[in-house]
């Protein structure tokens, strides 16, 4: 059976949900490999992780040499790694840094690349939501090694014993690809919530806030819930962009999805429209979000949401 390469989504060698959902699509195309870029002591950790979902071999790229540097080296490692192996399909969790990855690697590799699939089919078929969720496409690599970049959430996680057997891989970096060089990084201050794209429940605020999202923070940390916005509220410097749900930021697909004063612009609709359960507050009731919610609650967000929030703390939940 062919192998199938997934590149390990991971921060400082904590493996991310994704990287589990497209092992679980991997082993629709052939045989599950992990690769993780990363600390060689890390990747014993990590190794345990994937193996759980299926990975049989999980290669080692020790980027002590790389990790100074932007997506290139990457892509010219994935290269190598490639060459010479029989491989059905190389997966990647869509990020900005990975379609970019995936790009250079297409290239290098002469392959087709499909990017930002929501389903991936035994057969090798993608599909894609475009133009903000209204026209689905099914596509398929017809050239090469087929490079296919997966969104969160496409696929849920399926546990299965794999090998996990570690195989450190080196890899020769060419002068040409350590062209642009990291100086600094900066993390982003940690907010205690649970990732965007990753979490189980999303609790998100739009330009009806007003620039207060207290009443919406407090809700989220009640469920114990992300914080997202829509462009509106992030525009207008209410919240960071990378809190910002839909179409220009980022597609979230939780168990339960709030959206207080938000008006359900196609948009936004985007990139939260397959959220199991939706729930809105809005005190337009001809507001087009109630189109999409199961739930909806014609009023002021600055007295429903608290008047849930304290209900929850006093079920104890
Ligand atoms: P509005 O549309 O102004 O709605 C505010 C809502 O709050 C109204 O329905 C109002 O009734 C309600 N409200 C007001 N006060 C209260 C209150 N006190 N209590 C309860 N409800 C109240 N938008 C995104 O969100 N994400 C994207 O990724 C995105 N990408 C875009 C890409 C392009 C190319 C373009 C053109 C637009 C994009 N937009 C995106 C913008 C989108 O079209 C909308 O403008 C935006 O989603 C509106 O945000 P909003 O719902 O917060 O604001």
């Amino acid at each position: 059976m062919s192998e199938v390469l997934v590149l390990i989504d991971h921060v400082a060698g904590t493996v991310k949900k994704p990287t589990y959902e497209l092992l679980t699509i991997a082993k629709r195309l052939g045989e599950p490999s992990a690769v993780f870029i990363g600390s060689t002591e890390a990747g014993r950790a990590v190794a345990e992780a994937v193996k759980a979902y299926g990975a049989e071999t999980v290669y080692i790229i020790d980027d002590t040499e790389i990790r100074d540097y932007l997506v290139a080296p990457k892509a010219e490692a994935l290269q190598q790694l490639a060459a010479d192996r029989d491989l059905a399909a190389i997966l990647l969790p869509s990020s900005a840094e990975n379609k970019e990855i995936a790009g250079r690697l297409a290239v290098k590799l002469g392959s087709g690349l499909i990017t930002d699939a929501v389903d991936v089919g035994a057969d090798g078929s993608t599909t894609q939501s475009v133009f903000a969720g209204s026209h689905t496409v099914t596509a398929r690599v017809t050239t090469g090694i087929p490079i296919i970049t997966v969104k969160p959430n496409s696929a849920a996680p399926e546990e299965s014993a794999g090998a996990g057997a570690l195989t450190p891989f080196s890899v020769t970096i060419s002068e040409a690809a350590r062209a642009a060089r990291i100086e600094e990084t900066q993390p982003r201050a940690a907010t205690g919530r649970p990732e965007l794209t990753e979490a189980a429940i999303v609790v998100s605020g739009g330009r009806g806030t007003g620039g207060d999202f207290g009443p919406v923070e407090g809700l989220a940390d009640a469920l114990g819930a992300a914080v997202g916005a829509s462009r509106a509220a992030v525009d207008s410097g209410w919240m960071p962009h990378t809190n910002q749900v839909g179409q220009t930021g980022k597609t979230v697909a939780p168990q339960l999805y709030v959206a207080g004063g938000i008006s359900g612009a196609i948009q936004h609709r985007a990139g939260m429209q397959t959220s199991k359960t939706i729930v809105a507050v809005n005190k337009d009731e001809e507001a087009p979000i109630f189109d999409l919610a199961d739930f909806g609650v014609v009023g002021d967000l600055h007295t429903v949401l608290p008047a849930l929030t304290a209900k929850i703390h006093q079920s104890g939940a």
